[in-house]
């Protein structure tokens, strides 16, 4: 895309600063500002910065770059912002740092890394593709299946607990699902770091994969993968994919109300919820996984004062949790500390992504929390 794709919105911003905090609450919403406390680490300052080089009047630096990449990518701005530039701003950031990487500027070193691993293993942790199913043992799985279960990079090498337990759960629910050997990385690391070039291949590929499967519907343990299917794939593709793209929560919610979907024990816990950012703010879901966790007996879901689409980000997405590794765990801890304010016994979330930068900062910070995704309270609670 780049930034002359995005100029025209560049000029909408005012500066008005509305952006910098929680509307009509003015609690901190932005990560980066209150990291940094310097305008160019606000939205409003790097709309600025983009006017710049756009207009010519600054040029590339290593501090333009530092700022430019040191923003999650959370979206709490675009809520925060009554402007018509609100609806673009997360735009502007990824095509700025789309013109930075043709510029021969960006990303990061260690993002390039991503792009390595994608292109030699197809996923960013460079760990070897013919292991991504290694969690899953010597299964047989179906070639063809009415559902695709795209289990993403994160849950197949990291958080492999969550697509066991959701591997577990539409077993018990006797969905007619499939998982393909032949998934690769959704791209979401590339895209959010300005590598668009590389992406498009490996985006066609999976859509082929999905093809292969003839699956109707795909669902994602990943906030990350999901948005990516969902938003970025059909403007990459050019058309709409073929089958209806859900979150698991999603997904597990129809199973839910058409009467599949039945506990047979209790969780009697206090628990609160983390909006993963790429499945709130930049899709818009908030209810299912609410829905699901509230439906289950003896469990107490407590709010977080931040929470739906004014939740602190956990701090891993856009290349921060790799490109400023502590800082992506204070961002987290910050979150940790809210949870344990509302006295919580578990954190929960619904992305292995978030689920890994939050499960570091209670690891760091030594807190009482325990992590846990949806999916494991679910597959806890039904035969
Ligand atoms: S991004 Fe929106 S809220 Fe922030 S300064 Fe610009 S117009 Fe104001
Ligand atoms: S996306 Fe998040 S971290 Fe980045 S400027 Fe907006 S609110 Fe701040």
């Amino acid at each position: 895309m780049g930034l002359e794709a995005v100029k025209d919105w560049i000029h909408q911003c005012s500066r008005c600063s509305s952006c910098k905090y929680i509307y009509r609450d003015y609690n901190s919403s932005c990560p980066s500002g209150e990291k940094f406390w310097f305008e160019t680490f606000w939205a409003s300052g790097r709309v600025w910065m983009a006017k710049g080089i756009v207009n010519g009047d600054i040029d590339w630096s290593d501090s333009l770059i530092r700022a430019l990449y040191a923003c999650p990518l959370c979206g709490n701005c675009s809520i925060q912002c009554k402007q018509d530039v609100s609806a673009h701003l997360l735009d502007i950031f990824e095509a700025f740092r789309e013109e930075a990487v043709k510029a021969g500027k960006g990303p990061l070193p260690v993002h390039k890394t991503f792009a390595d691993g994608i292109q030699k293993e197809n996923n960013p942790y460079n760990e070897p593709h013919k292991s991504r199913l290694d969690w899953l043992g010597d299964l047989d799985l179906p070639k063809t299946a009415e559902v695709l279960y795209y289990v993403g990079c994160t849950s197949s090498y990291r958080q492999k607990e969550i697509a066991q337990a959701t591997f577990s759960l539409l077993k018990k629910l006797n969905v007619n699902f499939t998982i393909s050997p032949g998934e690769w990385c959704c791209t979401s690391p590339l895209l959010r770091t300005g590598q668009t070039a590389i992406a498009a291949p490996v985006v066609r590929h999976n859509l082929a994969v999905l093809q292969q499967t003839e699956a109707k519907i795909v669902i994602f343990s990943c906030a990350g993968c999901y948005r990516t299917f969902k938003e970025d794939y059909p403007k990459i593709l050019g058309t709409e994919l073929n089958a209806e793209v859900l979150h698991v929560t999603e997904f597990l919610l129809e199973l839910l109300k058409n009467g599949t979907l039945r506990f047979t024990r209790n969780f009697p816990h206090k628990i609160t919820y983390h909006d993963p950012c790429h499945m709130g703010r930049h899709v818009g879901v908030y209810d299912a996984p609410r829905e699901l966790l509230k439906s289950v007996l003896g469990l107490e879901l407590i709010e977080m004062p931040r929470n739906r689409e004014n939740a602190w980000c956990c701090g891993a997405g856009g290349g921060v949790k790799s490109g400023f590794k502590d800082w992506a765990i204070d961002i987290s801890k910050d979150r940790v500390r809210e949870a344990e304010h509302v006295d919580a016994e578990y954190l929960v979330s619904t992305c292995p992504f978030c689920y890994r930068n939050l499960e570091d900062a209670i690891t760091t910070s030594q807190s009482r929390l325990k992590m846990l995704d949806v999916t494991q309270i679910l597959n806890s609670v039904i035969d």
